[in-house]
């Protein structure tokens, strides 16, 4: 007989496509710095099979796994409990298993946010907010959470940002409203906070989010969520103009940290995290 311990504790995603998907170096990386014996499995799971892998999961005891696209909503039906945000937002992107319990969080817009901390202090904030899909509506209602007086939300698809905006309104104490974005969108005055939670600048660095940048001002915090690459376009134009730039593989990081501490109760190394991201995507510096 061995003392010795040959069972891993498991983690993972599931996802389709997933094969561009770098959340699982990133893990495990901090899973060897921080010495545990713990694994990520990146998994391809068709939409038709969302089902038979969370059974599996809880079938094999994982304690946790994120879920990215086409899951984050259809997998609320096999969850026994939300977390707040989650609930809110409508979809979960982390799923933790505990005795057989499944419980979703939404962790984008925490990952977000936790960056975002590093910068500023976002209560009491005016936030000018680009694009309203997954990302911005997760943004949102974690801004709202953490009290930002106002949020604008601008979308090409005005219906979408009013969606956001009700959210924002009917969920949290903070005000929010909707803006439709025609030609080159101007950052109002007085605004602390400028997010681009559009897809703009994803694998091309030098695509620009429709935005005068003349209107950006000295001294605002400006945030991409784009990961790849880090130093996007609108992130250069702002830090040249004395903004505070904030690139968008923060987010994903603390996305990973929120997750790990969720599952297994462990933080782990930040920065780890962030070089393995960089050497993958390119310093966010540059
Ligand atoms: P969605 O497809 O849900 O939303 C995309 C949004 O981008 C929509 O509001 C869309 O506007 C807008 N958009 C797309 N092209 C343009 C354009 N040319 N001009 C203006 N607006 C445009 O995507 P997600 O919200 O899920 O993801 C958005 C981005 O966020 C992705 O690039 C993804 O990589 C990134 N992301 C990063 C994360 C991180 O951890 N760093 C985490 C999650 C996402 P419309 O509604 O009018 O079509």
């Amino acid at each position: 007989m061995s003392n010795q311990n040959f069972r891993s504790i498991l983690t993972g995603s599931f996802s389709t496509p997933c094969a561009d998907n770098p959340t699982v170096a990133m893990i495990e990386a901090a899973y060897r710095h921080a010495g545990l014996d713990a694994r990520y499995i990146n998994c391809d799971v068709k939409a038709g099979n969302l089902a038979a892998a969370v059974r599996g999961a809880v079938a094999m005891e994982w304690v946790g796994f994120n879920c990215s696209l086409p899951h984050k909503v259809a997998v609320i039906e096999y969850l026994d409990e939300l977390a707040e945000a989650a609930r809110i937002i409508g979809a979960v992107n982390c799923v933790a298993i505990r005795d057989g319990r499944l419980v979703g969080n939404n962790t984008d817009g925490k990952g977000f946010l936790a960056s975002l901390r590093e910068v500023i202090d976002p209560a009491g904030k005016k936030v000018f907010l680009l694009g309203a899909g997954g990302a911005a509506r997760a943004i949102a209602v974690e801004l709202g959470l953490a009290d930002v007086a106002h949020i604008t939300v601008v979308n090409r698809d005005p219906a979408k940002a009013e969606t956001i905006a009700a959210l924002v309104r009917d969920n949290t104490k903070s005000d929010a409203t909707a803006r439709p974005w025609v030609g080159n969108a101007r950052v109002p005055e007085g605004t602390d906070i400028v997010i681009n939670a559009t897809s703009v600048g994803l694998g091309d660095a030098d695509a620009m989010v429709e935005v005068d940048p003349d209107t950006l001002a000295k001294g605002q915090v400006v945030a991409d969520v784009i990961p790849n690459p880090p130093m996007t376009r609108f992130l250069r134009e702002a830090r040249q103009r004395g903004c505070t730039p904030l690139d968008g593989l923060g987010m994903l990081v603390n996305q990973g940290v929120i997750g790990v501490e969720l599952w297994l109760g462990a933080t782990l190394d930040a920065g780890v995290m962030k070089q393995t991201l960089r050497d993958i995507f390119g310093a966010s510096d540059a």
